[in-house]
């Protein structure tokens, strides 16, 4: 069909069909009218739908007419109707999305040891199930690792699935990767959740890639949306934003959390559920990676992720020698010294006090900021520590936006007065 102007209906909008027109075909009267060129009209419709007066339809030759006629005939008679191909991309989506049931939370372990981490990240997975009616179950890989198992369930989980062969003795990236997509393939889990350590991280990566979803990294915040997806939020463009990423199209949706950032869920000893024993056929002979010998990391470093009191300095305290002034603090309180980005950029601290983004996220009972401005790299690492103490001359630093109490003055006066003031509150 071409289209073609009904006499008398146009109200010379200011040429919207014209502008529509992708071939060029309408031309312009004096009077504002469209002049339809029927010999490069290809029949579009783009100039009826957005013509506000309906002064535009199509006209048809009889041939065209005779041909529309006989495909509704076809269609009256029951032919095959025509399929909406989104509708049918929809309904494919719906139905896979469906397949896939049940949060999943890997318990790493190392020779039988649980990561604390894997405990943190039930409570929150224990939360997602219970909002999206589902079961929370762990994965637990390893050898003579069945208490793991009952160790999950006291943690909340009603389900785990075990998998316990030699072959998995040692965290390998190979064997562990067959074994979790095994059983991503045969239950099918909607959410997993691990921990963004060493081990977490590279078996998350290396999950996502093989069963072809989505992994969210260093997540911050998780919860659901009304259609089920895993809402998961994290620092995003240098921690300039919060991004709250979805992942609507492909299952299972995956994400990590660092250590401390979730609380610790509530033990419930003896709490029972239910063991699924998978097995594999995997030798050792078919992984490349052997574990040769195991050298234990014998210097004992300070923990600031794990420390109950933390006096943390930062640019404010102007050089490395004053955090011996933060360190008489921390030894009053029994805790330790962690230190801004800044700090450890100078060479003031070394990085494995830093606390932030790119440094360690803690939630100690008490985070006192020293000198520090509250960047969000830095707050992403401590706002969620019980009682937040920010000492700043600057009062609209924003640490005092996240700060339980805040002290607008001197640290180099502060501090050693709060130092001496436990002292004579002890003796
Ligand atoms: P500043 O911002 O310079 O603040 C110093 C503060 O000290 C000021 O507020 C000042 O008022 C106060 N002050 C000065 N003298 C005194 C005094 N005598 N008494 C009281 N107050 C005083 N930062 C982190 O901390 N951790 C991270 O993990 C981290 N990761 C990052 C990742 C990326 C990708 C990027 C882009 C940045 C990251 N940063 C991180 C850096 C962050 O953006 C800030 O630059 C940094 O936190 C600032 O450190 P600061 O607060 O010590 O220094």
């Amino acid at each position: 069909g071409k289209a073609r102007l009904i006499e008398g209906k146009c109200i010379a909008c200011g040429a919207r069909c014209q502008s529509a027109c992708p071939v060029d075909a309408i031309e312009m009267s004096d009077a504002g009218e469209p002049i339809v060129l029927s010999d490069k009209c290809i029949g579009c419709v783009k100039c009826v739908k957005v013509c506000p007066a309906e002064a535009i339809e199509m006209f048809f030759t009889p041939e065209e007419l005779k041909i529309l006629e006989e495909l509704a005939e076809q269609q009256a008679a029951g032919a095959a109707p025509v399929v909406d191909e989104e509708d049918a991309e929809e309904a494919a989506l719906a139905k896979m999305l469906a397949a896939y049931r049940g949060v999943w939370v890997f318990v790493e372990q190392t020779e039988g040891e649980p990561a604390t981490v894997s405990w943190e990240l039930m409570g929150v997975g224990a939360q997602l199930a219970k909002e999206i009616n589902t079961e929370l179950c762990a994965i637990v890989i390893g050898h003579g690792v069945e208490h793991l198992c009952r160790e999950a369930f006291s943690y909340g989980a009603t389900k785990a699935y075990l998998m316990d062969q030699e072959v998995f003795r040692f965290y390998r990236t190979e064997p562990y990767l067959d074994a979790c997509c095994h059983l991503i393939d045969k239950y099918k889990p909607e959410i997993i959740l691990m921990g963004a350590t060493g081990m977490g991280r590279d078996l998350a990566g290396a999950v996502a890639t093989r069963v072809k979803t989505g992994l969210t990294a260093d997540c911050t915040g998780l919860d659901v949306d009304d259609k089920r997806n895993l809402r998961q939020t994290r620092p995003a463009f240098g921690g300039n934003i919060m991004a709250t990423i979805m992942c609507d199209k492909f299952r299972p949706q995956m994400a990590t959390v660092r250590p401390h950032v979730m609380p610790m869920s509530e033990k419930k000893d003896g709490a029972a559920g239910e063991i699924v024993r998978e097995q594999i056929a995997l030798n050792e002979a078919d992984i490349l990676t052997k574990v040769i010998e195991i050298i234990r990391d014998t210097k004992v470093g300070i923990d600031i992720a794990g420390a109950e009191f933390i006096v943390s300095g930062g640019r404010g305290m102007m050089g490395p020698e004053n955090f011996a002034m933060l360190q008489e603090l921390a030894d009053e309180l029994g805790g330790v010294v962690g230190a801004s980005r800044s700090a450890v950029d100078a060479g003031w601290m070394p990085h494995d006090r830093q606390v932030g983004q790119t440094g360690k996220t803690v939630r100690p009972k008490i985070y006192i900021a020293c000198g520090i401005s509250g960047a969000i790299q830095h707050l992403v690492g401590m706002q969620d520590s019980d009682v937040v103490i920010a000492i700043n001359r600057d009062k609209d630093a924003p640490i005092f936006e996240v700060a339980t109490y805040g002290i607008v003055g001197d640290l180099f006066q502060i501090v050693p007065a709060i130092t001496n003031r436990l002292r004579e509150l002890k003796a």
